[in-house]
């Protein structure tokens, strides 16, 4: 991935990443979208910048994940900002049309890279969820509705959410992969494991926890979704602290808990 250094950024963070927050550039759709809008943000005197501009064909990098990007203030310390190549003003349709599709396509690339890097579930904060901390994706719209030092709508009101959710949940594999539980092992073994864990072991759990009607992805990625719904079924079972950790006992009760 390029690498092209804005010019206004803060190196480091104040506050741990916890938003994707999704931004129009309110800049022509070409193939060279994404590298004017970093070469803009690279030399301009305006103090302004993203970690990532997109086009159909291309992502450019502009400021690192660590630092912070100056692009949504009040949501800029805890925030990974996404350019994407368009206007606010533009239909649904106008979104979806080739150049969008593709845009998207690769705009979803970003976002599962980072909603995998830093567990950010794969969910479009509500406005009160984002003014409650949660960590999720988000738009410079309720950014600026929630913290309001800024004026700015975009991405849009027609803005395809559904669609770039869609794609960024397939790039994660999203999708239960279809492989059976003939491979488990004694469940009795003691196990556990902290977030960001990957493996079968994983893959399991996740399929007992769906089993029970707990709603999350058989993809043997233990994400910041899956951390919420571990909270949530351990706060919901008795004998258990809901520390989103899959300790011992939490790896069992997911065996044991009822199916419903
Ligand atoms: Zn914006």
């Amino acid at each position: 991935m390029r690498l092209v250094q804005a010019r206004w950024f803060h190196r480091g963070r104040i506050s741990p990443i916890r938003l994707i927050v999704v931004h129009s550039m309110e800049w022509v759709e070409r193939a060279t979208t994404a590298e004017e809008c970093a070469r803009m943000f690279a030399t301009m005197n305006r103090q302004a910048s993203a970690h990532a501009c997109v086009d159909a064909d291309s992502v450019v990098r502009c400021v690192r994940d660590q630092d912070t990007a100056w692009a949504a203030p009040g949501g800029n310390s805890d925030g990974l900002q996404l350019e994407l190549a368009g206007f606010a003003r533009q239909s649904r349709k106008e979104w979806l049309d080739a150049y969008g599709n593709a845009m998207l396509g690769q705009a979803a690339g970003v976002i599962a890279g980072w909603c995998r890097a830093h567990k950010i579930p794969v969910r479009k904060l509500t406005r009160a969820e984002l003014r409650a901390g949660k960590r999720g994706i988000t738009s410079h719209a309720d950014i600026s509705a929630v913290y309001r030092r800024t004026d700015h709508t975009d991405p849009g009101t027609s803005f395809p959410w559904d669609v770039l959710l869609g794609l960024v949940k397939d790039e994660l594999g999203g999708k239960d992969d279809g492989r059976d539980d003939v491979d488990v092992p004694d469940w009795k073994r003691p196990l556990s494991w902290p977030p960001t864990t990957k493996g079968d072991d994983v893959r399991m759990w996740q399929r007992q926890m769906r089993k029970r009607g707990w709603k999350l992805d058989v993809d043997g990625w233990y994400s910041g979704a899956d951390e919420e719904v571990c909270t949530a079924f351990q706060r919901d079972s008795k004998g258990l602290t809901p520390t989103g950790e899959v300790d011992e006992r939490t790896w069992r009760a997911a065996w044991t808990a009822p199916i419903t």
